[in-house]
């Protein structure tokens, strides 16, 4: 008899086809997979799982119509999804500081004098330190003729701030070296008469003295207290080639918290409330006390409450349930820098702001595969059957991986959710569904490199990266040099690619491979390693994780390149056997769930009984 087992998963469907015969072992004879359409758990699956059933049958030579019975996993009634909010804000009241890296500054150096305007040097007397800026009107010609005249005249003119992008044109036509930072589009903002710096590194490093509080202190003889003031100012420079800042006597930048609301965790044990404020370690201890999650709640009319308002408003229209019948069941809070334009900034200046992204996991509780089921059925002609919770059909899946023994966990690294299920020698099994995995860690990325584009932080979570040096050389990430016969795209030359199987994409700005990798890193680690053990010591026996002999890695995200390395360090120490899982000795990591349901039928189905008895799921229900 030919059978299907078909896993539909937030992200992709997959296929099992088999031949199951009463007297014998299940003969498997293709797998395939492909995207999800719609979201899981709605009729809108139905075109996927055929356009995955039919690439199974692809060379087997079978067709549809021989297909007899279809088994489809109970899914999993949860659904992800991830928001962010920013809970700090760099301001600044008086502009005190220009901190953006212009493509080209020009010179080199730290500069320190009074601001004065391009039209009147000619007051400044010899000797006199000053730092010109030239508004837009004026060209790179006249500017470098003026700056020479005075230069002349003995002025010492020690930096210069420029509204076009002309810095190296000017550098280039003046008699001494130098900084001047250039594209400050708001220099009429720029306060004159004050005393200020400017600094410009040399191509390929970044400033040194503006990007230390106490190097800001010494130009300036500020006090420890003023010290203090101006750390933010110092902390947003930090990276960059150049960068101005100017001490105004009532100029003032403050990093001030934005108030993000709290969060009401409803929980089996207890209901607690914390302020998105004390950051994303304390939040999940709040989740760990209040025991598995019922419910959370944002305070109204903060950030924190329109953010998980927006998770359940989609998730209503998502899956046509009205929006007080959304639970959360599961939060994944993780704190991250963003980059955001300083409010009051004259050149569109960025700084490292702290932000909550949260992933929250919600409860359909109107999944409908019995529609999914009907609809397959009259498009297939086969039987459809829906059964086995999808958690053991993986373990039963995962349990096709050499060496793999009971007793054994799972962890299906989804895109959506990460979840765990133990099946002890006993056969007793304990499951559990957490918030946050794949898309969290693309959004993570995503907001902390600035990218604005999803489809590239999902690349650069997926492959290393590197530097074109030079058009015959890629040095990658980890130091390896790779040469080229042929020149590669001018395009790349000195920048920063992603080092994808089928080429190279550049990464947009001037990220560094260093940057990229942290990133990429913690991203993973705050997601894959926390939830690993949330979801381990939920599942293990007492919550010890010595008692796990077998932990094998399943799903999408158990395919990266790194994640299963991370996750395998942070479990050393607990003496357990951790691997990506080879589901029937050649499917790896996937398949395990379609794989779970062919077998699992087939074990229930003993000789002479009906096949149509629904497959029985492994003994011992123990959901958690
Ligand atoms: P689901 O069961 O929720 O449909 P999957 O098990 O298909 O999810 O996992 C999807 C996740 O796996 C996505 O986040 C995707 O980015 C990731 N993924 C898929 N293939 C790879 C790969 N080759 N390398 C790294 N990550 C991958
Ligand atoms: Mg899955």
């Amino acid at each position: 008899m030919l059978i299907a087992g078909i896993d539909i998963g937030n992200c992709t469907t997959e296929v099992a086809l088999a031949i199951v015969e009463r007297t014998s072992e299940p003969r498997f004879l293709a797998s395939a997979i492909t995207g999800t359409t719609g979201i899981k758990g709605t009729v809108d699956n139905v075109p996927g799982v055929m356009e995955c059933l039919s690439m199974a049958m692809a060379g087997t030579g079978k067709g549809i119509s021989d297909l007899e019975l279809i088994l489809l996993n109970d899914a999993t009634p949860v659904i992800g999804d991830v928001a962010m909010e920013t809970i700090s804000e760099t301001i600044i009241t008086e502009s005190t500081m220009i901190g953006h890296n212009p493509a080209t500054p020009g010179g080199i150096g730290l500069g320190v004098g009074k601001t004065l305007l391009l039209g009147r040097l000619d007051e400044a007397y010899a000797g006199e330190q000053v730092i010109v800026v030239v508004p837009g009107h004026i060209d790179f010609s006249q500017a470098s003729d003026q700056i020479n005249s005075a230069f002349q005249r003995g002025v010492a003119i020690q930096a210069a701030i420029v509204q076009k992008d002309e810095a190296v044109l000017i550098a280039n036509r003046i008699q001494r070296t130098i900084p001047i930072v250039d594209e400050v589009s708001l220099v009429d903002r720029v306060p004159l008469g004050m005393l200020a710096a400017v600094e410009v590194a040399d191509p390929g490093r970044s400033i040194s003295t503006l990007s230390n509080p106490y190097g800001i202190a010494t130009v300036f003889g500020l006090t420890p207290e003023e010290t203090k003031n101006i750390a933010p100012i110092a902390r947003a420079l930090i990276g960059n080639r150049s960068a101005v800042v100017i001490k105004t006597p009532s100029g003032d930048v403050r990093e001030r918290r934005i108030p993000a609301g709290s969060l009401m965790l409803i929980g089996e044990r207890a209901t607690l409330e914390i302020d998105l404020q004390a950051g994303a370690q304390a939040i999940l201890q709040a989740i760990e006390r209040t025991g598995r999650l019922r419910d959370a709640k944002g305070e109204p009319g903060t950030n924190v409450g329109g953010m998980l308002e927006r998770v359940r408003s989609m998730m209503s229209n998502l899956t046509d349930q009205p929006m007080e019948a959304i639970r959360i069941q599961d939060l994944l809070p993780v704190d991250t820098l963003v980059q955001q334009a300083v409010v009051g900034g004259l050149a569109g200046e960025l700084s490292s702001e702290n932000a909550v992204a949260l992933a929250a996991m919600v409860a359909s509780s109107r999944l409908s595969m019995g529609r999914i089921a009907d609809r397959l059925a009259k498009e297939t002609g086969a039987q459809v059957q829906v059964g086995g919770v999808e958690a053991h059909m993986a373990l039963h899946g995962a349990l096709t991986t050499p060496g793999a023994d009971l007793p054994l966990a799972i962890l299906d690294l989804g895109a959506g959710s990460t979840d765990a299920a133990l099946a002890g020698k006993d056969g007793q099994i304990n499951v559990i569904h957490l918030a946050g995995a794949g898309d969290m860690v693309n959004l993570i990325i995503d907001a902390e490199l600035a990218l604005d584009d999803r489809n590239l932080a999902e690349e650069i979570k997926r492959f290393p990266v590197g530097r074109v040096d030079n058009l015959f050389l890629l040095r990658g990430e980890d130091g390896t040099v790779r040469f080229f016969e042929e020149p590669l795209d001018p395009k790349l030359f000195a920048r920063t690619v992603v080092i994808k199987e089928e080429g190279l994409a550049a990464l947009p700005g001037n990220l560094s491979i260093e940057k990229v990798r942290t990133v990429r890193r913690k991203a993973k680690d705050r997601v894959f390693v926390t939830n690993t053990f949330r979801a381990l010591n939920a599942v293990a026996p007492a919550g010890n994780l010595r008692l796990l002999s077998n932990v094998v890695l399943v799903g999408g995200c158990a395919l990266d390149f790194e994640i299963p390395g991370m996750i395998s360090d942070a479990l050393a120490e607990y003496g357990v056997v951790v691997g990506t899982a080879n589901v029937r000795s050649s499917e790896g990591p996937r398949n395990a769930v379609a794989t779970g349901l062919v077998l699992s039928y087939a074990d229930s189905t003993p000789l002479g009984s009906s096949p149509s008895v629904l497959p029985r799921p492994l003994a011992g229900e123990g959901q958690r």
